[in-house]
C-alpha cells in the first residue's frame, strides 16, 4: 500500500491557492509572501509523505514479523496485502492472490447462509470471528480460526478488512483423537463398551423381517494367571492378538472389547444356527497362540443370546449376556451357555444384591456419603468436595458404588437412591453450617436415570427448602454419556433451568465419551472434570499429556474451570499446575472419607498449613 497525500489538511489548500496567486498578485512583496507560503505547504506535504512512508514500513514490518497469518483486503474484499505467515500457511504468494476476491480461498464447505451471517456481522458490528475452512494452494483443505476487523475511513465508510488466521487443524485433530479415544479400545483398536452399545442399538434398529442377531460375550479363562506368569506386556499382546483373530473370524459382524479379557461379538443373520456359530467361535479361539516363544492354548467361556427373542434393546441384551456368562463361569468355565430366563432369576448373584439394596433403601442406615476434598492448585486451599455414595452391606461389608449403581440403574432404584444422596448432602451441609464450620460446595453425582425417571428438579427444590441451604452449595456432576443420552429429550434446557436455580454443573469423566467441542459449546456448564484415566500416566505418557493439554485448551476456549481427578503423585499435581489446571482431587490429597473425618481435617487445616495436613490425611 502506497502512502497518500491527505487533502484534508488546510496547509495543502493554502499552498495551492498561493501557487495560483503568485501570477496575479500586484506587488512583489505579496508574491514573495505567497512563495513562502507555497514553500511551507510543500515542506508540510513532503513531511506528511515521509511520515506516511514510515508508517507503511512499520506496518509492513509488523505484518512480516507476525506469527499469525494476516491478509488485508479492500472494502470489496479484494486482496491487497498478505504477510509471510499467510504465505506459509496457504502456500500463496502475494502476487498470486493480489486483486482476487478473498472468498476464492475458502473451501467449498460453507453454504450461502454461512456467508450471509458472516457479512451481516461484519456490516453491523465491524467484526467477525469464527471457524472457517480454507483451501491451500496444493488443494488441501484446513480449518482455521478467522478474525476479521473492518477499518473505516473518517466518515465511517468501510475502507479495508484486516483478517487474521490461526491454523487450528492440530487442535481439531486432537478433538478427533479425543472422540476416537472415547469409543475405541486403545489396546486392540476395537470398539469399546460405549461404542458397542451404539453399534448394537443401530443393528437392532435396522433389523429386517426374518433377520436375527447372534450375540456372544467371550471371556478368557484364567487370564489373570497368564498375566502374572508371562508379564503384563505379554498379556497385552495376547489380548491384541485374540481381538485380531476374533475380528478375522466374524467378517461382517461386530467385534469389540468390553474391558479386561472380555470381548463381545454380534452378527446379523437369517439362519437359526446360534449354537453352531458359538461352537465355531470357541473352536477357533481355542487354537493355540504363540506368545514369546511359548504356545498357549486358552480356555474360553462364552455367554450368548439372540435378538429379538431374548430382548429388543441394548441394555437388556447386555444384561442377559452378562448373566449367561456369569452362569457359565460359575459352572467352572470353558463352556458356552445361552441365556435362559431361569438364569436371570435363580443364578444371578445380582438378584440377591438387588434385594438387599431394596432393603437398604427402605431401612436406611446402611447407606453413607463419603466426601473427597478438592484443592485449588494456585494455593492448595481446599475449595470443595465430591460426595461419593457408600453402601455398608450387613454381610459383605462395603460394596463399591461401581457395582451397585449400575444395578440400581437397571432395576429402577436409581431415582430413590439419587434422592437419598441429595437429601443426605443437604442435611450434611445444614449440619456443618449449624456447627459454624465454613461451608464449601459439595458436588454430587447425578445418574441418567434421575434425569429421565425421577423428578430431579423437584427433589432438589424440596431438599433446599427443607434444609434452607442455598443451591450454590450443591454442584451437580453429570457424565458425558448422560449429557449425550437423548432418552429424556434435549438436555440443554434442563441444565439451563438447574443453573437458573443456582446449581453449578460439571461434566464428569471428561475424555471418556466423545463430546465434541461444538456440542459442549451448546451446553450451559461450569466445570469440566478430567477423567482419572488421563491423569494416571502423567507426565511420562506423551499421548495422555497431549490429551490433557488439548482438554485444557478446549476448556479455556469454553471458559470452563478444570478439575483433574485421580491425582496420586506430586509429579502429576505439578504437571497439572503447569498446564493451568484449576483444581485437583485424588489420593495424593485425601481419599473419600466420612463426614466426621473431614471435619477433623478441616479443623486441623485451620491450625496447620494445608500441604502437611492433607498429606497426613492420606497416610
Ligand atoms: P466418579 O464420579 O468418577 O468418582 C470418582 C471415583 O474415583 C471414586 O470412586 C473415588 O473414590 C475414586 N478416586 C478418587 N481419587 C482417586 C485416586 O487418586 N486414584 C484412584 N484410582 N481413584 C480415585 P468410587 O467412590 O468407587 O465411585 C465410583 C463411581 O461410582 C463414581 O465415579 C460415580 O460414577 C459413581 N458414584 C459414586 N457415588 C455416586 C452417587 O452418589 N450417585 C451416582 N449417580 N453415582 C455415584
Ligand atoms: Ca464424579
Ligand atoms: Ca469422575
Amino acid at each position: 500500500m502506497w502512502p497518500r497525500l491527505s487533502f484534508n489538511r488546510p496547509l495543502i489548500w493554502l499552498g495551492l491557492c498561493a501557487m495560483s496567486a503568485i501570477l496575479w498578485l500586484p506587488s512583489v512583496s505579496l508574491r514573495l509572501g505567497a512563495v513562502v507560503l507555497m514553500a511551507v505547504a510543500l515542506w508540510d506535504g513532503w513531511r506528511q509523505i515521509k511520515l506516511e512512508q514510515r508508517r507503511a514500513r512499520l506496518t509492513e514490518q509488523v505484518m512480516r514479523q507476525s506469527g499469525e497469518a494476516v491478509m488485508i483486503t479492500d472494502a470489496q474484499h479484494q486482496i491487497q496485502a498478505v504477510n509471510p505467515a499467510f504465505t506459509e500457511l496457504s502456500g500463496y504468494e502475494l502476487t498470486e492472490v493480489q486483486g482476487l476476491s478473498a472468498s476464492n480461498l475458502a473451501a467449498a464447505r460453507h453454504d450461502s447462509a454461512f456467508f450471509e451471517r458472516f457479512w451481516q456481522a461484519l456490516t453491523s458490528t465491524g467484526h467477525w470471528e469464527g471457524e472457517l475452512w480454507q483451501r491451500r494452494k496444493d488443494g488441501n483443505e484446513y480449518p482455521m480460526w478467522l478474525e476479521v476487523q473492518v477499518i473505516s475511513d473518517a466518515r465511517g465508510h468501510p475502507e479495508h478488512h484486516i483478517a487474521t488466521f490461526t491454523d487450528i487443524s492440530l487442535r481439531k485433530a486432537r478433538e478427533q483423537d479425543l472422540r476416537r479415544i472415547g469409543r475405541e479400545d486403545p489396546l486392540t483398536g476395537l470398539p469399546n463398551r460405549f461404542r458397542l452399545h451404539e453399534l448394537l442399538s443401530s443393528r437392532l434398529r435396522h433389523l429386517r423381517a426374518g433377520e436375527s442377531l447372534d450375540l456372544a460375550l467371550i471371556d478368557i479363562d484364567g487370564f489373570r494367571e497368564i498375566n502374572e506368569s508371562l508379564g503384563v506386556s505379554a498379556g497385552d499382546r495376547l489380548l491384541a492378538r485374540f481381538g485380531k483373530r476374533l475380528a478375522g473370524h466374524v467378517a461382517g459382524g461386530v467385534v469389540g472389547r468390553l474391558g479386561g479379557d472380555e470381548f463381545m461379538v454380534l452378527r446379523t443373520t437369517t439362519y437359526d444356527d446360534h449354537e453352531g456359530w458359538i461352537e465355531g467361535l470357541k473352536a477357533h479361539l481355542g487354537e493355540p497362540f504363540q506368545i514369546d516363544g511359548s504356545t498357549l492354548r486358552l480356555g474360553i467361556t462364552i455367554g450368548s443370546c439372540r435378538a429379538p427373542e431374548d430382548g429388543d434393546n441394548d441394555g437388556v441384551l447386555f444384561q442377559r449376556l452378562e448373566s449367561a456368562l456369569v452362569s457359565a463361569r460359575r459352572r467352572g468355565g470353558n463352556l458356552c451357555l445361552r441365556f435362559r430366563p431361569a438364569l436371570d432369576v435363580s443364578d444371578s448373584p445380582n438378584l440377591a444384591l438387588l434385594n438387599d439394596l431394596r432393603e437398604a433403601l427402605a431401612q436406611g442406615g446402611q447407606l453413607e456419603l463419603h466426601y473427597q476434598p478438592q484443592h485449588r492448585l494456585s494455593d492448595e486451599a481446599m475449595v470443595g468436595m465430591e460426595a461419593l455414595l457408600r453402601w455398608r452391606h450387613p454381610r459383605d461389608g462395603l460394596v463399591s458404588p461401581a457395582e451397585f449403581i449400575p444395578l440400581a440403574e437397571r432395576h429402577g432404584l436409581m431415582a430413590p437412591l439419587g434422592d437419598w444422596v441429595i437429601h443426605q448432602a443437604l442435611t450434611q451441609l445444614a449440619h456443618w453450617r449449624s456447627r459454624g464450620l465454613p461451608l464449601l460446595p459439595v458436588w454430587i453425582n447425578i445418574s441418567a436415570m434421575q434425569l429421565f425417571q425421577g423428578d430431579l428438579e423437584k427433589t432438589l427444590a424440596t431438599g433446599r427448602a427443607r434444609h434452607e441451604v442455598d443451591s450454590h452449595w450443591l454442584g451437580l456432576e453429570l457424565t458425558e454419556s448422560v449429557l449425550l443420552d437423548d432418552r429424556g429429550g434435549d438436555i440443554a434446557p434442563r441444565l439451563e433451568r438447574l443453573r437458573d436455580l443456582g446449581h453449578r454443573i460439571a461434566i464428569d469423566d471428561f475424555g471418556t465419551g466423545y463430546s465434541s467441542l461444538g456440542y459442549l459449546k451448546e451446553l450451559p456448564l461450569d466445570k469440566l472434570k478430567l477423567d482419572r484415566a488421563f491423569v494416571k500416566a502423567l507426565p511420562h505418557e506423551t499421548a495422555d499429556a497431549a490429551i490433557v493439554d488439548a482438554v485444557m485448551a478446549m476448556a479455556r476456549g469454553l471458559g470452563l474451570e478444570v478439575v483433574a481427578e485421580g491425582v496420586e503423585t506430586a509429579e502429576q499435581r505439578d504437571y497439572l499446575r503447569q498446564v493451568g489446571c484449576d483444581e485437583v482431587q485424588g489420593y495424593f490429597y485425601a481419599r473419600p472419607m466420612p463426614a466426621h473425618e473431614l471435619e477433623a481435617l478441616w479443623r486441623e487445616s485451620v491450625s496447620q498449613p494445608l500441604e502437611s495436613s492433607s498429606r497426613q490425611a492420606v497416610a
